[in-house]
């Protein structure tokens, strides 16, 4: 994993959309039993974009379908870019990634794009939730977030198992460079040191009233729902509760799309 950098970048106030920029496979390094993470290094003009925003990645040769995945850093000098891909069974792209995508490949990266952005001079406290590779955006979120203004970080992070946990050693190497921030893992499905369960269920208890903090909640849909209406029953204003849901894409020819069955 390439070193972090001192400092970071100035994040650009417009973030224009590039399209197929030719980035080179740097590493493919498995993190967990369900997640690779990329370091991508840009072969042309490096994206633009802030923290929490996704690309669309395809194969250099245009055969995989592309897929969304959120940059899991803050934007740096070099102009690399992670990316943390979990592998869905039977799925096209990310078992391309998992299976066949090689260090020294050339991929291509479209984008940036989303919402899912923050304003780097607010103050209020923050609070991230994340599950899996949801962990991306949150990442990249909160690495901004330790050279701004907030007045304090908490990122909690759900995983089933151990095995499952994401860069532990990167968060405390981050929790002994600024007080301000706090990182909290909790296991849903494995016994081992405590915090034990899902975050919906836990929240109250790690971070009390959230009334004047800003939320960010990223991963899978029915993660999301639940940690939002956890955030807001804990006094988070729900204009502050900020979420980013990794959708699969709908398959054609299904019910998803009634209106075109049967036109193959
Ligand atoms: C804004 C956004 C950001 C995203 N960021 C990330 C990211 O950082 N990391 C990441 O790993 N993924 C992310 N995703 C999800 C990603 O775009 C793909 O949907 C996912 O990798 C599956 O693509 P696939 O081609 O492998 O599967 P497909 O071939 O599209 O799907 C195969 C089958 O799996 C189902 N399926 C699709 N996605 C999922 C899923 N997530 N869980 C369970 N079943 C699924 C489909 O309905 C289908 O039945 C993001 C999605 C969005 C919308």
């Amino acid at each position: 994993m390439p070193e972090e950098p001192e400092s970071d970048v100035p994040v650009e106030a417009a973030t224009p959309t590039s399209v197929d920029e030719p980035y080179r496979v740097l590493e493919v390094a498995p993190r967990t039993p369900t997640i690779v993470e990329l370091w991508l290094r840009p072969l042309a003009d490096p994206l633009r974009y802030r923290p929490g925003e996704y690309v669309l990645l395809e194969d250099a040769e245009h055969e995989v379908a592309p897929r969304s995945y959120s940059v899991a850093n803050a934007p740096r000098a070099d102009g690399l870019i992670s990316l943390l891909v979990t592998r869905v069974r039977g799925g096209q792209a990310s078992t391309w990634v998992h299976e066949r995508l090689r260090t020294g490949q050339t991929v291509a990266i479209t984008g940036p794009y989303g919402t899912f952005v923050d304003d780097p001079a607010r103050t209020a406290p923050a609070v991230y939730l994340a599950g899996g590779s949801g962990l991306a955006p949150i990442r990249a979120l909160a690495e901004a977030a330790l050279s701004g203004a907030r007045r304090s970080l908490t990122l909690i992070f759900s995983a089933r198992t151990e095995a499952d946990v994401l860069d532990r050693e990167r968060f405390a190497a981050w929790e002994a460079r600024s007080a301000r921030f706090r990182y909290v893992r909790t296991l849903t499905r494995e016994h081992g040191e405590p915090p034990r369960g899902r975050i919906p269920i836990l929240l109250a208890s790690l971070v009390g009233t959230l009334a004047d903090h800003d939320v960010f909640v990223a991963g899978a849909p029915g993660f999301v729902r639940a940690c939002a209406a956890a955030a807001e029953a804990c006094g988070a204003p729900r204009e502050r509760v900020r979420t980013e849901v990794f959708f699969g894409e709908p398959e054609p020819w299904t019910d998803t799309f009634p209106q075109v069955r049967g036109k193959t």
